[in-house]
């Protein structure tokens, strides 16, 4: 090969690869504003989404917690300490979900007892209906103890019957609520059950709260709203819960002192979301 050939091809070879570099350099930089446009579009479909403050809850519900800071939460069926013995299918979290209507008249009702140096502590609110089912298998089974903690004396396979045990609960629609009463200056001591559910609570444990003369889900006659032979102060602190629920719309089940469904509104549809935290 002649050396101005020689030439000529190393110049052509130099030209194509600046060419190419050129090219590969203009590729990538193609690819990255791609990239930062793909990522822009996927953070705008997600504020979409979720807006900053927005819930992410379906329309008409609302955390309790929200509304009320004041309110203590002690939701059972997220963690062990229930009549079953575990966290119910549904509940991720231990917060309490309500139709907002149902948590704005929570919140009065905690106004109110504020001045009285008192807090009210929830045990369950909105209840996904796979938790209900979750309930009813439970009772239902065919294996398993008949009597525990929680039912001394009522057979778990006479819960149903009994009303403890709902097929369809009130609870899915975010209209009832579960609850008791403490004093606002005493520091909540961990809830623990300490054998039969209708003991004293000096046996039983107080759960961190006033004494209503049974534990909170004690399905015995004795957790009858207006039963007999209960002590004074435990019937005067059901009279007081029922009296403040009362005025902001909340009547009570009779057969439990802890369980009030909100009428001040029509009732939605049953749920089935999940219980989660923010
Ligand atoms: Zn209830």
């Amino acid at each position: 090969m002649s050396r101005p050939a020689r030439e000529t091809r190393w110049r052509r070879e130099g030209r194509d690869k600046a060419d190419s570099t050129f090219r590969e350099r203009r590729l990538t930089q193609r690819r990255s504003r791609i990239r930062l446009q793909e990522a822009l579009l996927a953070s705008a479909l997600v504020s979409v989404a979720v807006p900053s403050g927005a819930s992410d809850l379906p329309d008409g519900f609302v955390r309790v917690k929200e509304v009320s800071p004041a309110i203590r939460e002690d939701i059972r069926y997220a963690g062990a300490d229930n009549f079953v013995g575990r966290p119910l299918s549904g509940y991720e979290a231990g917060v309490c979900i309500l139709r907002t209507e149902a948590a704005r008249a929570l919140a009065r009702v905690q106004e109110s007892l504020a001045a009285k140096g008192l807090v009210l502590v929830v045990y369950d609110c909105y209840r996904p209906k796979r938790a209900v089912a979750d309930m009813l298998r439970w009772a239902q089974a065919s294996s398993g103890p008949r009597f525990g903690p929680f039912h001394p004396t009522t057979d778990r396979r006479s819960l149903v019957s009994q009303g403890y045990v709902a097929v369809r609960s009130l609870h899915s629609t975010g209209l009832a609520v579960d609850l008791g009463l403490a004093r606002l200056d005493a520091l909540r001591a961990p809830v623990r059950l300490r054998g039969d559910c209708t003991a004293p609570v000096e046996i039983r444990g107080d759960e961190g709260a006033l004494d209503f003369g049974t534990a909170f889900d004690c399905f015995d006659r004795r957790s009858s709203t207006y039963a007999r032979g209960l002590p004074t102060e435990a019937a005067a602190n059901r009279r007081q819960l029922i009296k403040a629920m009362a005025e902001q719309g909340f009547a009570n089940y009779p057969r439990e002192w802890w369980h009030f469904s909100y009428g001040g509104s029509g009732r939605g549809p049953a749920q089935d979301f999940t219980v989660v935290g923010r």
